[in-house]
């Protein structure tokens, strides 16, 4: 059942993290309207009979090809990592995993791609899904495009205000965006909405998740469809440097990109899995999104696993500069990984991550967005660390998530005050 052809993986992705079927340890499951539960058997079903077939590999794969543009490269950040550690005691090595160049811009496609074309052989006839900052709505309706398919994307009525560039995007590529005035009017809203809305259009519709969270087989559903990212990742390291990296560093949000690059290392016992979170102003105020740092164990989006809610189980607004990392849930699987240490998650404050941007522009050429610019955060800690563990200095490769042209407003207004202020 692994996603991939590929042979030196040895069993199944799924039997290394996963339990109870729909589970991973105590994390996952549905926790939906009961209305929903033949949709999500059907799409289990569709899981293991139409994602792992050959047919779909080969068809998918052809379209990450032809449109996407992967395999994506891996770039060896040898300035980058020159600054970090001038005397090279620490990081030997860091890979650059370059889902920015991927169509629009990030790895989102990969999903929204692979989601679609799904729909399309289930005979699903309209696509709906959720954005908050919009880079997942972009996505979808770029699919949506390619596979001549009717798209409604709902969105918070203060993100449809505070994301206009990508509302016209979606618009342009001939979506519906639905302002969500419930609530908060953000991201959680209009995850709510969505799953309303496919309650009652659920044997027509196919709801586009853009993370590997949400219900049950959601989270392995996006996972399968991002391992591209970690098996492409190992075989290039491997071939970069005849050996694999002592660490794999991502970014987490809901953990789509940090779940693609972390899968093909799973069993590796040698290489340790960094997530990085976003500590907005500090994870002692009550201005981040760090769920596995500072959250509890709470049900969101239809799944149990960490959040960030009050003492009351109320879900709390999340806060980080990077519209794709302030989001008060993450996915499942990524709790499991925390409880049984086999990854390890650490944040990054709004500040260390503009700083981290604009170190890699400089030494690199690269505008990462804000998301991605968490994980470069703290590839020195992280190697520091690493290296003091394993008495040698040590190679990490980095999922870069996505480009910053997004992010370009939020690096002029904020990078002026941060050279300001040092
Ligand atoms: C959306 C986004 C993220 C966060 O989402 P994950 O599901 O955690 O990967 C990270 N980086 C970029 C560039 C994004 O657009």
């Amino acid at each position: 059942m692994s996603a991939t052809p590929k042979g030196d993986q040895g069993g199944t992705r799924e039997d290394a993290t996963k339990t109870k079927p729909g589970y991973f340890g105590p994390f996952g499951g549905r926790f939906v309207a009961e209305t929903l539960i033949p949709a999500l058997d059907e799409l289990t079903h569709a899981l293991e009979t139409i994602v792992h077939t050959t047919g779909f590999q080969t068809e998918w794969r052809d379209l990450l090809a032809k449109y996407v543009g992967r395999p994506t490269p891996l770039s060896d950040a040898k300035r980058l990592a020159h600054s970090i550690d001038p005397a090279g005691a620490f990081l030997k090595h860091l890979y650059l995993k370059r889902e920015d160049l991927c169509h629009t811009g990030a790895h989102k496609i990969n999903n929204a791609l692979g989601q679609a074309l799904l729909a399309k052989k289930m005979g699903k006839r309209r696509i709906i899904a959720e954005t908050g900052a919009g880079q997942h709505g972009v996505a979808t309706a770029t699919a949506c495009a390619l596979f001549d398919l009717p798209c409604e994307v709902y969105m918070g009525a203060e993100d449809v205000k505070r994301q206009a560039p990508n509302v016209g995007r979606m618009k342009l590529l001939g979506a519906t965006v639905i302002p969500v005035m419930s609530g908060s009017r953000t991201l959680k809203d209009a995850m709510n909405e969505a799953l309303r809305d496919w309650v009652t259009h659920v044997g027509t519709t196919h709801y586009c998740i853009g993370s590997a969270a949400g219900p049950y087989p959601y989270p392995e559903l996006v996972a399968t469809l991002q391992a591209v990212i970690g098996d492409e990742a190992r075989a290039q390291v491997l071939a970069a440097q005849g050996a694999l990296p002592d660490g794999a560093v991502a970014c987490v949000g809901g953990g789509s990109n940090a779940i693609g690059l972390f899968g093909a290392f799973l069993k590796d016992d040698g290489v340790a899995l960094y997530g990085v979170e976003a500590a907005g102003h500090g994870v002692h105020t009550d201005k981040h999104a760090a769920t596995l740092t500072a959250g509890r164990i709470g049900v969101l989006h239809g799944s149990k696993s960490y959040v960030l809610c009050d003492d009351g189980g109320q879900i709390l607004e999340a806060h980080s500069i990077s519209a794709g990392l302030d989001y008060p849930g993450v996915g499942p699987q990524h709790s499991y990984l925390k409880d049984t240490g086999r990854a390890t998650y650490v944040s990054a404050t709004d500040d260390e991550a503009l700083a981290a941007a604009s170190l890699v522009a400089r030494t690199e050429g690269i505008i990462p967005a804000l998301e991605t610019a968490h994980a470069f955060a703290k590839i020195g800690d992280i190697a520091r660390e690493l290296s003091a563990a394993r008495g040698r200095a040590v190679s990490l490769v980095l999922a870069s998530s996505g480009r910053g042209d997004k992010d370009l407003a939020t690096y002029l207004e904020r990078l002026e005050v941060f050279r300001d202020a040092h």
